[in-house]
């Protein structure tokens, strides 16, 4: 376990761990010998010569000042450590996050992380704070005792020996239901997380579609499973805790029969066995101390154990002899890709040139967006290779390939500060001049001037301060800013009212202007005005060519145009025979 925990902390913080242990072992062999002094002490009171125990009590206070001075040294040492263990681990953690494919991200893994970062590092510091001491303590201390005592008599000292492999085995496996209860306990309380955070995020939808029975049913489920699992958590600790004291107890009943048989035999004298049965009652402190956090070793162990478990993640992997993209045209050769056992894409290949803007159509479903996030290295195929300028991207370091990219995706997430700063992190050592230049090119500006602060007033949580819209144009001054020679777009499917409609509009313009653009297009405009239409269908690639091309062809493309434009021609018409408003219809432009 205390490898397991240094090898979590990396190798610093792991020296100054060893280091704390080593300090904990020194420590506890001091307070073994304190116990032993206490038989000569003892053994001398009840001789002839009473006189010798004032040497004997000189030993014991020299030995309990070396163990005082040790407490104090490892009791500082082990707060430290903690402290020094909580900034390490949110490093490591946080470096391992970066270093993770953004695919790996979903709902539950967020909540997974969530919980890892807040309670999991405080579970793991807690180690050399609190529970270092109980455990080492637990085995060297009565170790040290009992061998020492072989010296004093070595029938008791086997006589105590002999409950150890007994109180070994009940630690395991009282250790174990704890840690099973706990494993289970953690899931639950992710799960519990989760569903709070859903409710939570849900109550636009819920109190617009009303059903907040379901979702509240299951938040209510997971609290009712965090709530049982809590409670046999507690059940197997109380339990486990109680049965470790019970086999302690028989240990001590045994030396205690033992000694009281020899002396009835006359074979050890009253003092000594006194003595003996004075330094058993104190040996066996430590084990019950050590008992008494099994509890919370175990927790911590199950965080280190899922620590260590995304420490272990792969990343996405790394080029060992890094290329250069020869130029910005981002290209598919017979990709291949399935989260999980769902297969998405199958043979796609296209090559979407430097300053041209290729569309990707299709049905809801058939692998757009995901075409999107494998070019921005979100995942890697499982065949064929993307390439940037004829260089394979895992051929290319992730933050230089990262670096040549600007993704404005439907799902706009702005981070909790001003206008400013969310444009800023385009390119966070932009000038002023240079974030102004990029919200007016957004038309942000226009958003900011009707706020109090300006471009310094706050986004909220998520950008919740601002519409849909407004978002949008926030990402999209990013992206400008950011100023990169590709561009991926995923056009937003949601309808916007006509003035963001336009602002956004006119904020694409300027930023997809002479770059690589790929885009995942909704309105027939950008379509119409693509270089390159390819047409997707179930993860392939069915049609290819500029618009008109593939309207001549009258093929999949043709029929899902047409479709698309006859929606986009309906619009509300008041019915010449009823004048009311409830006669309103849809009709289409030709009357269909
Ligand atoms: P489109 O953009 O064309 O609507 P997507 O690329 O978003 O399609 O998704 C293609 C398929 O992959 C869909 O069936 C979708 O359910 C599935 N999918 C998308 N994202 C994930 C994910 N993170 N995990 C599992 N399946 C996913």
């Amino acid at each position: 376990m205390i490898s397991a925990l240094v090898s979590v902390a990396g190798p610093s913080a792991g020296t100054a761990l060893r280091k704390q242990v080593a300090a904990l072992v020194i420590e506890s062999v001091c307070l073994g010998f304190c116990y032993l002094l206490l038989y000569p002490l003892v053994n001398a009171l009840f001789s002839d010569q009473p006189e010798d125990a004032l040497i004997w009590l000189g030993w014991l206070g020299l030995m309990f000042t070396a163990y005082a001075i040790l407490r104090f040294y490892t009791q500082l040492q082990g707060f430290r450590a903690a402290v020094d263990l909580i900034r390490v681990l949110f490093g490591r953690l946080g470096q391992q996050l970066t270093a993770l494919p953004l695919g790996w991200f979903d709902a539950t893994s967020s909540g997974r992380v969530g919980r890892l970062l807040s309670q999991g590092v405080m579970d793991v510091s807690s180690m050399p704070a609190h529970l270092l001491r109980p455990l080492v303590s637990a085995l060297v201390t009565p170790l040290t005792v009992v061998l020492v005592m072989f010296v004093f008599d070595w029938r008791l000292a086997s006589a105590a020996l002999f409950t150890a492999p007994l109180a070994w085995w009940t630690y395991r496996w009282s250790s174990h239901l704890v840690k099973t209860t706990s494993r289970r306990t953690e899931a639950s309380a992710v799960e519990a997380a989760t569903r709070t955070v859903e409710f939570a995020q849900s109550q636009a939808v819920l109190r617009a579609f009303g059903h907040s029975e379901a979702v509240f049913g299951k938040l209510q489920k997971a609290f009712e499973a965090q709530w049982q699992s809590g409670r046999a958590q507690v059940f197997s600790t109380a339990l486990g805790l109680s049965a470790f004291v019970l086999v302690i107890q028989l240990a001590l009943t045994v030396v205690l029969f033992l000694g009281a048989y020899l002396a009835l035999g006359g074979r050890i004298d009253a003092p000594q066995l006194i003595a003996l049965l004075v330094l058993c009652v104190r040996y066996v402190e430590p084990l019950l101390g050590a008992a008494e956090v099994a509890g919370l070793v175990k927790v911590s162990q199950n965080s280190i154990q899922r620590m260590d478990e995304l420490l272990c993640e792969p990343g996405l992997a790394e080029p060992v002899l890094p290329a250069e993209p020869q130029n910005w045209d981002l290209c598919f050769e017979h990709v291949r890709f399935g989260y999980g056992n769902t297969k998405v894409l199958e043979g796609v290949s296209f090559t979407a040139r430097s300053r041209s803007t290729t569309a990707i159509v299709g049905p809801s479903g058939s692998g757009k967006t995901t075409i999107l996030r494998l070019a921005a290295r979100f995942w890697d195929p499982a065949d064929g290779e993307v390439q940037v300028g004829g260089v394979d991207v895992r051929s290319i370091v992730t933050s230089d390939l990262l670096a040549q990219i600007s993704i404005v995706f439907q799902d706009v997430y702005l981070f909790d500060g001003s206008i400013a700063e969310n444009i800023r992190q385009g390119r966070p050592d932009a000038t002023d001049a240079e974030v102004l230049q990029a919200a007016r090119l957004a038309r942000v500006n226009e958003i900011a001037a009707r706020l109090p602060e300006g471009l310094d007033s706050d986004v909220g949580e998520g950008g919740s301060k601002l519409s849909g819209g407004e978002r949008q144009r926030v990402s999209i001054a990013r992206a400008i800013l950011k100023d990169t020679p590709i561009v991926l777009l995923d056009e937003a499917t949601s309808a916007l009212d006509p003035i963001n409609q336009l602002a956004i509009q006119e904020a694409l313009t300027e930023l997809t202007r002479d770059r690589t653009v790929v885009i995942v297009a909704h309105r027939l405009e950008t379509i119409r005005n693509a270089d390159e239409i390819l047409f997707l269908e179930n993860g392939v690639i069915a049609e290819r060519g500029s618009h008109p091309e593939l309207i001549s062809l009258g093929g999949r493309y043709a029929e899902f145009w047409a479709k698309r434009e006859r929606a986009a021609n309906w619009r509300l018409l008041r019915d010449p025979q009823v004048t009311t408003n409830a006669s309103r219809h849809l009709v289409s432009d030709n009357g269909r």
